[in-house]
């Protein structure tokens, strides 16, 4: 978002006149942000061609897959719904990872059958696997390597707590079910949670990996998931990518030399490549002068955007409509009936009744996660593609809300 004669843009539009046309609430992506975010990981760990697996549980709008679809991206989905949003977006079966957790095997029977890849994360699943296929369908095993990573404990992953992956110690009976089953394991996963900070984490985890390995002979990828972090403020710490990538990258040559084959090496980015891309633009409906504060109360709640009310994510907020005005100190709350917080003590320029507000970094996580709480629709959703908006959600109406209700006689 870049301010520009006193109003602010992003791909070249003018984001006021986004929420104008559109209405609000709206979430708004700009193209270019994701493409560029999609290209300097792909560069990070040039000459390795990695394979990119967009994570789509982040944001699983069809335009949004079709655009990263015709960069080259695969697709890491947690569902079946989102491997079927994914194989009519267009994406080739092989190019698409199903990574669920705690699901039955009807559902990963339902993902064979569409032929995407499978990664398993149970013991139980593994054995039902190998029992009803053998050696006739590959999969690939999600590991837990029980690093302490992510910023705070609701999205780290790895932590021995977890739900998530097969813990390392548990290697020996993976792979008594493995051979006993004759099974065919095409790759080796781990996922430690959202926000690792640094290189040195994920290096840590590759070797671990990298341990395991020697136990598979027949892999064809390494898959690190994802985890990197992304700014939400001014001067935070990112995961420096570029560093990763050589770190990694050379890393990753020398295993595939010891292993005696060339890997892929996979990852799973999902808020690394949207996040940054996306504004959650609201309006302001009343402000509100109480003992305590002052008060901003915006036509959206955490219907719409739960993340800060849910793990405390931080969105910078910025007043679209006044950016010269003067700063003040405001709360900024929805209006849904919770509380719903998105922000305390935010230094904005002076908002008025009726003015625009933008959440910032609102591409990942933000309409995927929202509700019909209070009986109110869910936001639309617009793309900024080289310069022009295209409407790629319709605002929901209350008719669709009420679409699957069955009226019976009383
Ligand atoms: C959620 C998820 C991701 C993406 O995580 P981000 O923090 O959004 O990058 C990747 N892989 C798996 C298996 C996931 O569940």
């Amino acid at each position: 978002m870049e301010l520009n004669n006193n109003a602010y843009y992003a791909g070249g539009v003018k984001l006021v006149d986004v929420a104008k046309e559109f209405g609000t609430p709206v979430y708004v992506y700009n193209a270019d942000s994701i493409i560029s975010q999609y290209k300097r990981l792909k560069n990070a760990f040039n000459p390795i061609d990695i394979k990119i697996k967009y994570a789509c549980k982040a944001l699983n709008n069809s335009a949004i897959l079709r655009l990263l679809k015709n960069e080259g991206s695969g697709l890491d989905t947690v569902s079946i719904n989102e491997v079927k949003l994914g194989l009519r977006a267009g994406f080739k079966p092989n190019e698409i990872i199903f990574t669920p957790n705690c699901v039955g095997i009807d559902e990963i029977k339902e993902a064979v059958n569409l032929g995407v890849h499978i990664n398993i994360d149970n013991i139980s699943i593994l054995e039902q696997f190998g029992a009803i296929y053998g050696n006739t369908v590959s999969c690939c095993i999600r590991l837990n390597p029980h690093i302490m990573a992510g910023g705070n404990s609701k999205i780290s992953t790895g932590h021995i707590d977890s739900k998530f992956g097969i813990s390392i110690y548990q290697l020996r009976h993976v792979v008594r079910v493995v051979k006993s089953n004759n099974m065919h394991i095409n790759g080796l996963h781990m996922h430690t949670g959202s926000d690792i900070l640094d290189a040195g984490v994920f290096l840590q985890g590759a070797e671990i990996l990298f341990d395991c390995a020697k136990d598979f002979p027949d892999l064809s990828f390494i898959d690190f998931g994802s985890g990197f972090k992304v700014a939400y403020k001014e001067n935070d710490i990112t995961t420096d990518i570029e560093e990763l990538g050589q770190l990694l990258g050379t890393r990753f040559t020398t295993f595939c030399k010891e292993y005696g084959r060339e890997l892929e090496l996979w990852f799973e980015p999902g808020k690394f490549l949207v996040s940054e891309a996306g504004y959650f633009l609201v309006k302001s409906n009343v402000i509100k002068q109480t003992t305590a504060t002052v008060f901003v109360g915006v036509d959206s709640g955490l219907n719409h955007l739960i993340r800060p009310m849910l793990y405390d994510s931080f969105h910078e907020i910025v007043n679209i409509s006044n950016p010269d005005g003067k700063q003040r100190i405001y709360t900024v709350v929805g209006n849904i009936c919770e509380t719903d917080t998105f922000g305390w003590d935010r230094k904005l320029n002076e908002v008025h009744e009726g003015d625009f507000l933008c959440f910032k970094n609102a591409g990942a996580y933000g309409i995927t996660m929202a509700s019909n709480y209070n009986a109110r629709q869910k936001p639309a959703e617009v793309l900024i593609y080289q310069g022009k908006t295209y409407l790629i959600r319709k605002r929901e109406t209350l008719e669709d809300m009420i679409l699957n209700e069955v009226n019976i006689n009383l």
